[in-house]
């Protein structure tokens, strides 16, 4: 049997707020049954990304405030939560510079994995290729209930980020108890770290600039050197680089792995029926929310997608962004593109479809899906009451 996804379209064509997305949205949660999944009195985490300082496309706060509000309407106590990617304290600025604050989101702010990044549980994940365990963020890994709020958009390495990459990567702590990198290990996307070769180097600093670990340390116009303790074998560097000078045979496959496992790993810590993910096809930028860029969107907007199968929930939302005639004065006009079809994977030379299909291999969730179209009838009704 297909997963069902809920969708309502982007589109308002009428004067009348309940036409409006955020409304829609409302509507959209009461359709998709958010009540089932939250028994009273349990915490529910509301997993967002925070963004980046300088990437300012991120899911909106009306739209957090609107599932936080629709949590508590379901007599749960909800939470906004990200897990750490720089220092915490840093990173609850970034938080509230995007707009994510205990005021906007109408509950409390915070970080999954503590101030420190540290705060994990080990968990163990059967059947493994890569990441036989991992350490799920405490905030996530105690939660009773989660609603996945994903910001759908291309990623420099596994082509697209949605539902998936924001339970696989933001699920887990960068590292664990005992110091060692641990979401670094996913991000690997070679079997080794880059090779710099200084005949085509022309220190511009770019990789050192976009390093997330700060692994590479330039000397003046002399040397460059990767720490390959601290390095993730992220690629950014490799992938940034103008004078190809990081050698890093790159595999989209690991990546898709390692995600996969570690969504796993992160679903294994709730009961069945306790996790509902929420892509917004909004603002689709080529690359992903933590770098320090937002470029304009590749296509038009497409509306937002609820399900409790976060392979349909990406599946559904991979194709209807193949479905949208890329947009001028983007990223895939740069690239020549102007008819629809696969535009995330062209911007980012990745093939978009293998986060899936690994997902799907291991058990997460089903690419088969039915689409369930909600489109308002004008009752404003609750809606208007808002304004
Ligand atoms: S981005 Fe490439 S060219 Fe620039 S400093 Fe780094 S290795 Fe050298
Ligand atoms: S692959 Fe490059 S950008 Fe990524 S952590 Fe290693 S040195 Fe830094």
């Amino acid at each position: 049997m297909p997963s069902k996804v809920y969708y309502t379209s982007a589109r308002c064509t009428v004067w009348d707020s309940s036409y409006s997305l955020p409304f829609k949205y409302d509507q959209l949660l009461l359709l998709a049954g958010l009540k089932k999944y939250i028994s009273p009195k349990e915490k529910v985490a509301v997993k967002i990304h925070f963004g980046s300082q300088g990437c300012f496309r991120t899911v909106r706060p009306v739209f957090v405030r609107k599932t936080v509000d629709a949590i508590k309407a379901a007599g749960g106590r909800p939470f906004v939560t990200d897990t750490t990617r720089i220092d915490s304290l840093e990173y609850l600025e970034v938080a509230a510079y995007n707009g994510y604050t205990h005021l906007t989101c109408g509950a409390p702010v915070i970080i999954a994995d503590g101030l420190f990044g540290k705060d994990a549980v080990t968990v163990k994940v059967p059947g493994a290729k890569h990441i036989q365990e991992i350490d799920v963020a405490s905030a996530i890994y105690h939660a009773d209930a989660m609603v996945v709020l994903s910001h759908f958009k291309g990623h420099i390495q596994a082509g697209f980020g949605g539902a998936i990459k924001n339970m696989g990567m933001g699920g887990v702590s960068p590292f664990t108890h005992c110091g060692h990198n641990n979401r670094g290990r996913l991000h690997s996307v070679s079997a080794t770290p880059p090779e710099w070769q200084k005949g085509k180097c022309t220190f511009c600093g770019r990789c050192e600039k976009v390093c997330p670990t700060k692994s590479i340390t330039i000397k003046g116009k002399e040397s460059l050197k990767v720490n390959k303790d601290l390095c993730w074998i992220c690629g950014r560097c490799a992938r940034i680089c103008p004078a190809e000078a990081l050698a890093m045979p790159i595999t989209s496959e690991r990546l898709a792995i390692h995600i996969a496992e570690a969504s796993k790993a992160v679903i294994s810590t709730f009961k069945p029926k306790k996790i509902i993910y929420v892509n917004f096809i909004m603002e689709v930028q080529p690359e992903c929310d933590c770098m320090p860029v937002a470029d304009t969107p590749l296509v038009q907007d497409q509306g937002i997608l609820i399900s409790d199968d976060l392979v349909a929930v990406d599946r559904a939302s991979l194709d209807m962004v193949n479905r949208a005639k890329p947009l001028p004065q983007s990223r895939a006009e740069d690239y020549g593109l102007k008819e629809a079809g696969e535009v995330l994977s062209k911007v980012n030379k990745r093939d978009t479809n293998i986060t899936i299909e690994q997902s799907e291999k291991y058990g997460l969730g089903s690419s088969n899906y039915e689409l369930v179209e909600f489109e308002s009838e004008g009752k404003a009704g609750k809606s208007e009451e808002h304004i």
